[in-house]
Order: C-alpha cells, then structure tokens, then sequence
C-alpha cells in the first residue's frame, strides 16, 4: 500500500469518521475567495490553498512550474502520474500529524487553511471533449426492454464494445448550479405530428465521470495497458436527460436536444492513487472481448452511490456494476487514433444495479412512467417537477474511513 493511503494516516486536521475528505483522499478542485480563483486540496472541511503553498515555495523541490494559482486544474493534469504522485505526497506529509511544518505556523495555517463554508467551489476543469458512455448492462437491458421488448434488449454490439456518443461540454457545470428545464421539439403520444413545448419528462443519470491528464496524439492509439496513466481521477456525474425530447429525436445518430441543455459535476476530482485500496473485479466479460479491449484482475473500483430526490434516498447503486472499465473505454475511444487532451471529460453512462431499488434513473425507477415513486414528504413522482432538487453522493468505505466524493446537486427551475 502506498504511504499516502495507509488507513492508520491521521492529520492534525479533525474530521470524523464518515468524513468524505480524511488525509487518505486528498481531492483537487478549483475554489473563488474573495474574488480569486485557485486550486485546493480538500482536507475534512477545510480547503488547503495550494496557491499559497506554491508561493512559499514549498513545492520547491520538485523543481514543477507554476500550476495552482489558476482557474482550472488542466495544467496539472498535463503534468502526469509522477507529478500528481510527488506533489500528493507532499500534501499527505504537510497535513499528517506529526508533521510540525505547517501544523506549528499558525500564521501559514490561518491562510492556507480556509474552511470550506468560506469559498465557492467553481467549474475544476476546463474540459474540452466530453464523452458519454453507456457502459452500464442492467441499465443498457432496462433501456432496451422498454423500448424495443425483452428479445432485444441488448444490440448485438453491446456486449463487444463499449458503446458511447461524443456529448457536449460547454453545458456541463459545477454541483449546486440551477438546471433550466429545456423546451423542444416531442412527438406527444397517440399524435402523428410534433410539437414544441417545455419538457415533460425530465430526468436524470447517475454516472460518474473521469478526467483525462496527459493527452495523446493524433493516429496514436492508447493502449489498453497504459491507458491508466492517461487518467487523473474521478467526479460525480448527473447527465441530466429529457426523456421525451430524446424519444422523438435519437433515430438514426443518437441523443442530442434531450441530453445537451445541462450535464452536472461535483466539485472535487478524487485522485485514481486515493481509490487504489478499493479496486475490485468487475462484472465477468463473456463473450471475450477483442484483445485491444482485453483486462486481467482488479480493475474496476468499489463505490457506493446513492440518488436523493427532495431529500428522499430513492436509488442505492456502486459503480462496480458496470460492465465496461474506464481503461476499456479509453482504450477504445482512442483505437480509431482520434487523440486526447488534458482535461477531457469520459463518463460511465447511468449506473444501474441488478435490483430495482439500483437503478440510475427516474426512466427505470418508475419503468417509463407506469410505476410512482413515494417521497419522505408524501408526494410521489414518475419524473422531475419544477423545484426538485436531486442530489447524489458516491464513496468507498473503509475500515473506519472514506473515501468520498462529496455531492452533486441540481435544482430544476422552471422552462
Ligand atoms: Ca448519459
């Protein structure tokens, strides 16, 4: 186990022991105070000012250029797995308990330490490309059922590729900012004629997200065996979805009006290196994928995820159910040689589990509006209503300690 994600790690910082954010996570996001936007590791519930630390050269050994005092983590990014390794480590030893550097100065650590009800978290990523995934069998089955019956379920592609479209990043935005509900174009049911109008099934996905650090070339294909060097880490996703805009419009290319109006993001990247300890075996692959596409053992990690709609858990998943890992889809993505950048954004497509209590979406949970859900409050929904807030949250747990991955929270305001 590497010494940054030793479970006995203890900070001077105290947290408690559902803490999404002790010393073995040490997440990077991008944060505004006082007008100023920078990047910060999450430590507890406190932000470390990496900007600051730069300035007192305490990254100095590792002779970096300057990387934190900006707006956006793709520098960063760019640098690469020693690097993110050097500087991690770095932060894990400042941090520790019996490390008196900047426990003992009180002076750096009133300044470097904010706590984090003091900043506004901030888009962390300037993401160039976006792809959505689809990568999840249960929820791809459930999709299909619906849609084309029980014999057709899956595509003969399916179960050979991980199957994805290239989406759209201009409207992907930070957790907590409001989602407008779309208007467009629907075919409403028993009518041979379109029409436009807001929304009426209004959806969302739990997914989640992986960011691209160094990018590739043009032609250059990235292999499956090192496709893990090209990935950061992780964020939580909610691919907001417009069911009946989608239903009218998604023959023969694919989504497009239902999906781009708004994809949300939680705020905290967490570093591949903090979810070493929770690799675990995804689902078995049969048939053999091809060999550009092969994996042997652990690839896959173990997190749970849940889904809150007004505050009412209505979904409990993990993100170990999806059949296609993010190294298969990176080196799927690439195979063609169509290159990638620092920064770019890959999500997993709706996370679905094997129960109907798992699955990812309104589209599943309420079976295409035939079935209700029941909220704490006494209401009931088969999609989103105007005012909903829907919150997800993902994390691994330890023994005695997480890994979180704090929240992503949208708010539906009215077309
Ligand atoms: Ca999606």
């Amino acid at each position: 186990m590497s010494t940054t994600t030793d479970p006995n790690l203890r900070s001077f910082i105290e947290y408690d022991t559902d803490s999404h954010f002790p010393i073995q996570n040490l997440p990077f996001g991008v944060f505004e105070e006082q007008g100023k936007c920078r990047i910060g590791v999450r430590i507890g519930d406190y932000v470390l000012d990496m900007a600051l630390l730069e300035e007192r050269d305490i990254f100095k050994p590792l002779s970096l250029p300057k990387l934190f005092g900006t707006s956006t983590l793709n520098p960063f990014f760019s640098e690469g797995r020693r690097v993110w390794s050097e500087v991690r480590k770095t932060v894990s030893r400042l941090l520790s308990y019996d490390e008196p550097e900047l426990r003992d100065d009180i002076e750096l650590r009133n300044r470097a330490l904010l706590p984090v009800s003091q900043v506004i978290m901030q888009m962390p990523v300037a993401i160039g490309d976006y792809t959505d995934f689809y990568s999840s069998k249960e929820h791809a089955t459930n999709v299909g059922i619906m849609f084309r019956g029980k014999e057709n379920a899956l595509m003969p592609n399916w179960l050979h590729l991980p199957v994805a479209y290239h989406g759209r990043s201009s409207s992907i935005v930070v957790s907590t900012t409001p989602i407008r509900r779309p208007s467009g174009q629907m075919l409403p049911p028993d009518q041979d004629t379109p029409v436009f109008a807001p929304c009426k099934l209004l959806d969302f996905e739990l997914e989640m997200g992986f960011f691209i650090g160094p990018g590739s070339k043009l032609g250059a294909p990235v292999p499956i065996n090192t496709a893990a060097e090209h990935i950061f880490g992780m964020v939580l996703v909610n691919d907001w979805s417009a069911r009946d805009i989608q239903k009218w419009e998604y023959q023969p290319l694919g989504p497009f009006n239902g999906k781009n109006f708004a994809t949300s993001i939680s705020p905290w990247v967490v570093p591949l290196e903090a979810l070493e300890p929770f690799r675990c075996q995804g689902p078995e692959q049969s048939p053999t994928p091809l060999p550009y596409l092969q994996t042997t053992g652990k690839q896959t990690y173990d997190i749970n995820l849940e889904i809150y709609l007004e505050k009412s858990c209505i979904s409990r998943s993990n993100f170990k159910y999806l059949y296609w890992n993010i190294c298969q889809q990176l080196a799927h993505h690439t195979v063609t040689g169509c290159n990638i950048n620092p920064g770019d954004m890959m999500a997993s497509g709706t996370i679905s589990g094997p129960t109907p209590d798992s699955y990812g979406s309104l589209l599943e949970l309420c079976w295409k509006g035939t079935r209700e859900i029941q909220l704490k409050n006494g209401e009931i929904r088969k999609f989103l209503q105007d005012g909903d807030t829907v919150a997800m949250t993902g994390w691994c747990q330890g023994n005695g300690y997480r890994i979180g991955f704090g929240e992503v929270i949208g708010k539906i305001l009215p077309a």
